[in-house]
């Protein structure tokens, strides 16, 4: 049996090596508190789950759901972005289901890229943007995140023969795994980039319903012409609490909705229409504010995290949105060598910087999805062996 060439491209899973070392620790019998992954840990809104059994009992739902996605779940999303956005959305060909945001940024690829084509992906970044363009049998091509300027792209590096051969600029604000928020006037320059180079930008709204400190998060189709270049992929993932739904849409350009629909109809069958009707109900006032109460959730967490960062002399800036902190490795440490020695010594699990690219080396990354004795506990133990190991080191 040989696997494809086009899988063999796909670079080594990073976080394999650690899961190993989780899987030893736990079997020589410590605690091992995992603050790596993101993924949400209270229920979904009982409002949510409610439409669900509903849908479920209804035989309307049962058969094949067709893939333009059920009027109710289309007009939702549209009454949605009015709503929360101030984006006026056709129903009829401005928005189209997607099976979370992973498959349809995938899918995008498959779409958008020729062999030789590039997809512009952010450094440091979520893997699918570089995984994805890969098995499409194009190429990411790295733009790196400049923290100076509140972790934009340095789309002004990109070297001509790169903007020529690139097809898709893929953005993620709120963002993951830097927790930055969009920088001013980032979204226009994008618009003027991508009419200046013929590309089709990806907006990947994964984060948009979880922010901080009164931050409201733009949608990109906010900005004037971003409708002419652009699509935005909305996850209900991480600010409902869908994360095991599969449950996202994509939105914007009719054009590239229809290219993405019509390989998707050789794809897969769509989404089930009892999760579409469900996701309409996530997208109402009362979703609004169940979005809300979890993002108070989280920045509570967030400063229990950032608080005992600082009392360990971890400079961090606290983020604005996102269910994660973003921390420099003390000097000395790559991020891989910094993330097994807090294993090691306080058996918590944080993220490698460097598995989300190149440029996130020299940072761990702390998911905030865990529930707050377990996160209270990890960062206790944080503070007193590795405050100790500080100690010891200066
Ligand atoms: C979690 C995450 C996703 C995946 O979202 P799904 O809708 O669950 O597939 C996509 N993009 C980013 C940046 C994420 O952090």
């Amino acid at each position: 049996m040989r696997p494809s060439e086009r899988l063999s491209r796909i670079p080594p899973y990073l976080f394999a090596e650690l899961e190993r070392k989780i899987a030893d620790k736990r079997a020589q019998g410590v605690d091992v508190i995992s603050l790596g992954i993101g993924d949400p840990d209270t229920p979904t809104p009982s409002s949510v789950v409610d439409a669900l059994a509903r849908g479920a009992a209804d035989p309307g739902t049962h058969r094949y759901p067709s893939n333009r996605g059920r009027p109710e779940f289309r007009e939702g999303v549209a009454a949605f972005y009015e709503r929360r956005f101030g984006v006026e959305l056709d129903p009829a060909a401005e928005v189209v289901p997607a099976l979370g945001a992973k498959e349809c940024i995938f899918n995008l690829n498959l779409a958008f890229l020729d062999p030789g084509d590039l997809a512009l992906a952010a450094d440091p970044g979520y893997p699918v943007y570089t995984g994805g363009p890969l098995l499409a049998g194009a190429e990411p091509f790295l733009t790196p995140l400049v923290p100076e300027r509140g972790f934009a792209p340095a789309l002004e590096a990109i070297p001509a023969e790169a903007r020529e051969r690139a097809r898709l600029l893929y953005l993620n604000y709120p963002n993951n795994p830097t927790g930055a928020v969009v920088p001013d006037g980032l979204f226009a320059e994008v618009v003027e980039f991508a009419r200046a180079h013929d590309l089709l930008v990806v907006h990947d709204a994964s984060y948009t319903e979880t922010t901080f400190d009164g931050y409201v998060a733009p949608s990109f189709l906010a900005t004037p012409g971003a409708k002419e270049v652009g699509v935005e992929v909305f996850s209900l993932s991480k600010g409902y609490n869908m994360t095991g739904w599969r449950t996202a849409a994509i939105v914007g350009n009719a054009e590239a909705l229809e290219s993405y629909w019509r390989l998707k109809t050789n794809i897969d069958s769509g989404m089930f229409e009892a999760v579409q009707l469900a996701a309409v109900a996530a997208l109402t006032p009362e979703g609004d504010q169940a979005a809300r109460d979890m993002s108070a959730l989280y920045e509570r967490r967030r400063d229990l995290v950032c608080g005992a960062l600082a009392e360990i002399g971890v400079a961090v800036t606290p983020p604005k949105g996102t269910i994660y902190v973003w921390a420099p490795v003390p000097a000395g440490h790559s991020s891989a060598s910094y993330c097994e020695m807090v294993l090691e010594e306080s058996g918590v699990v944080v993220s490698p910087g460097g598995a989300y690219g190149p440029n996130g080396e020299g940072f761990f990354r702390i998911s905030l999805t865990i529930d707050d004795d377990r996160l209270r506990e990890a960062v206790e133990r944080l503070r007193s062996s590795l405050g100790d190991a500080e100690g010891q080191a200066a």
